[in-house]
């Protein structure tokens, strides 16, 4: 096949599946055409631009590459800024109060689930208008002829998961709490998920209905955890509900309308849509579906958009009662039909010109996402080496902190000296204190916050390790309260010492031994993996034993001294203070290197 057929730009690196979609062929057939060029490649591989482009060419179109976007302008089209100027930039003439989109989080079993079900039932009108009720991932009721939105995958994991990804889709936070239980770990969670997002709370004392319920000792455990309800002088309301009773339903919704009424929940309905991705998924016969929230403006059938890095053209739209929709306006639920693959959950989408807009922003985002991973992730996270330094830059403000610990007993004195510290220029912010292991959310609040995540006699959970490596969230463990307070201290000043850390460059085994008269005992040793160096410090292994570590005397190749010895060579190795060497033991270099 020749290439004169349409133009398509590729970006300087992207996936199988990425380049599929580009082209709009199946990710089956781009790979089959890789093989006819003698290159294996999955799904998930990373093509470079002249590999994309000989498939590109193959399948009859004609390829031009992408070269990077320039940072500032991949910011201009990124998400992060895109949801800050949401609606910063709209002329406050123009802005028209929309509905509150709240999110439902709380302890396991204490009643999300059955709360969210218990108010899409409250509302007879929507019942009355008709037709099966879906789950899209939101749902919008009428509560005294005002619109109120749900997004009905409850949990703070879910909401703290689309900040990562720079998005936040809600205004406020209805926590449930079961008066018969109480204040529990993940209420602890919620909480402090909520206030880092700066989302108000809005408190359901739920299953009130039980003998066993016990509303005021919930809320002064409220209060106490820093949740102060209104009867304790507080500004959070608390609503004793039971949503298995539906008692009490319509006075919750009145809460929520009565908070949302003091913070502006506004939008310009008068403007192309934007917004985030609540839910997505794959269908069958359908292609791929995206419940879209419309944040700002208004999205309408036909409109190009793109959507994080998808794209596409909105050929058909649905409220959640399956019924199809010409338009959806600010706080807007509607699933949507049309993109080229399907987005994820937290991506923000954006409607634009035309269609051939919205494959080059798509087409950008990929070549910038690739940058940026190799680059070391779009947002450098924040570590307590570099704090100063970016304080000083004047990047940051706060210093957000995760505390976890063994026991109660710890935590009080951890937080009230990190609390004392900060200074004018920043200010010590923590925003989870609580005991347990560090755990995958603990690192997602991190991620979403930008925040350090400090263990005090803790373990990393392995799932947890694996997030923070792959996000390059910090997590510092201590096991001496004044350490950690010291070195956040130090780290705020600017004094922190770098951490180094041992690493293993070679062993050697020891073959034989010398005696030299001027230098002690050498040890004839073959270098078996890595290097043996000069400058490199060692330990003599006995078996499971370390029976001496030091610094070495001389290194040796036929009495030449050599700066390093690689893999498989014979040397002399001499130790300074240590010559009780036998044979079979081990030689292990190392060096200690900077963390970063
Ligand atoms: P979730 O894990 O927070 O979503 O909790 P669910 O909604 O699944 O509820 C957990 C359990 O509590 C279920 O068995 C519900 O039937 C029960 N439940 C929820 N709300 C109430 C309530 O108001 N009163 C009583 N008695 N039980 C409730």
């Amino acid at each position: 096949m020749g290439a004169n057929g349409k133009m398509v730009q590729v970006p300087s690196s992207l996936t199988v599946r990425e380049l599929a979609t580009l082209i709009s062929v199946s990710p089956i057939d781009v790979i089959k055409e890789l093989m006819n060029n003698g290159i294996m490649a999955n799904i998930n591989q990373v093509l470079d631009y002249d590999t994309a482009a000989i498939v590109v060419q193959e399948m009859g179109f004609e390829a031009q590459e992408l070269k990077p976007v320039e940072p500032e302008k991949a910011e201009e089209a990124g998400p992060a800024t895109l949801w800050q100027r949401l609606y910063a930039d709209e002329d406050a003439a123009k802005l028209r109060p929309r509905p509150p989109v709240v999110t439902v989080m709380g302890h396991v079993d204490h009643g999300k689930t059955s709360l969210l079900d218990a108010i899409r039932h409250s509302d007879v009108a929507g019942a009355e208008a008709g037709g099966i009720t879906q789950r899209i991932g939101a749902y919008q009721i009428v509560h005294n002829g005002r619109k109120i939105t749900f997004l009905d995958t409850p949990g703070h994991e879910a909401f703290t998961a689309m900040r990562a990804r720079g998005a936040q889709a809600t205004d406020l936070a209805v926590l449930v709490v079961a008066a018969d239980d109480g204040v529990m770990p993940q209420t602890l969670e919620a909480i402090a998920h909520a206030k880092a997002a700066r989302v108000p709370i809005v408190v359901a004392l739920n299953k009130i209905d039980k003998p066993d319920a016990n509303p005021e000792r919930v809320k002064k455990e409220l209060s106490d955890n820093g949740l102060v309800i209104d009867e304790y002088g507080g500004d959070v309301l608390c609503i004793l509900v039971s949503a298995k009773k539906k008692q009490n339903i319509d006075d919750l919704l009145e809460a929520i309308l009565l908070v949302a009424d003091s913070i502006e929940i506004k939008a310009n309905p008068d403007r192309p849509a934007v917004g985030t991705v609540i839910e997505s998924m794959m269908d069958k016969s359908r292609g791929p579906m995206a419940t879209l929230l419309v944040q700002n403006g208004t999205l309408r059938l036909g409109d190009p958009m793109v959507v994080g890095t998808s794209y596409g053209r909105v050929r058909a739209m649905f409220d959640e009662r399956g019924q199809p929709a010409q338009q959806a306006g600010p706080s807007i639920p509607v699933k949507v039909l049309g993109l080229a693959s399907v987005p994820t959950a937290g991506d923000m989408f954006q409607v634009v010109k035309n269609e051939k807009v919205a494959k080059t922003i798509a087409a950008e985002r990929i070549g910038a996402a690739h940058e940026a991973a190799s680059a070391g992730g779009p947002v450098r996270p924040l570590t307590l080496n570099d704090l100063y330094a970016q304080i000083q830059a004047g990047k940051v403000k706060e210093l957000a902190l995760i505390i976890k610990a063994d026991g109660q007993g710890s935590i009080e004195p951890i937080v009230n000296s990190l609390e004392k510290l900060g200074g004018e220029n920043v200010k010590v912010n923590i925003l989870h204190a609580s005991t347990g292991n560090i755990s995958e959310n603990d690192v997602m609040l991190a991620v979403a916050s930008h925040g350090i995540v400090i263990g005090f006699d803790v373990i990393v959970d392995p799932a947890a390790r694996k997030m923070a490596d792959a996000e390059g969230v910090d997590i510092r463990l201590y096991n001496i309260i004044y350490k950690l307070v010291e070195d956040v201290e130090k780290a705020l000043k600017g004094l922190l010492e770098p951490v180094y850390e041992d690493k293993v460059i070679g062993h050697a085994e020891v073959r034989q031994t010398f005696k030299i008269r001027s230098v002690g005992v050498i040890a004839g040793c073959i270098v078996r993996d890595g290097l043996a160096q000069r400058d490199a410090k060692a330990r003599v292994r006995r078996g499971e034993q370390v029976i001496f570590e030091g610094g070495l005397h001389s290194l040796k190749r036929f009495q030449e001294d050599v700066k390093e010895v690689k893999t498989g060579f014979d040397c002399g190795v001499a130790l300074e203070g240590f010559s009780d060497y036998k044979e079979g033991d081990t030689v292990e270099f190392y060096v200690k290197e900077r963390v970063s």
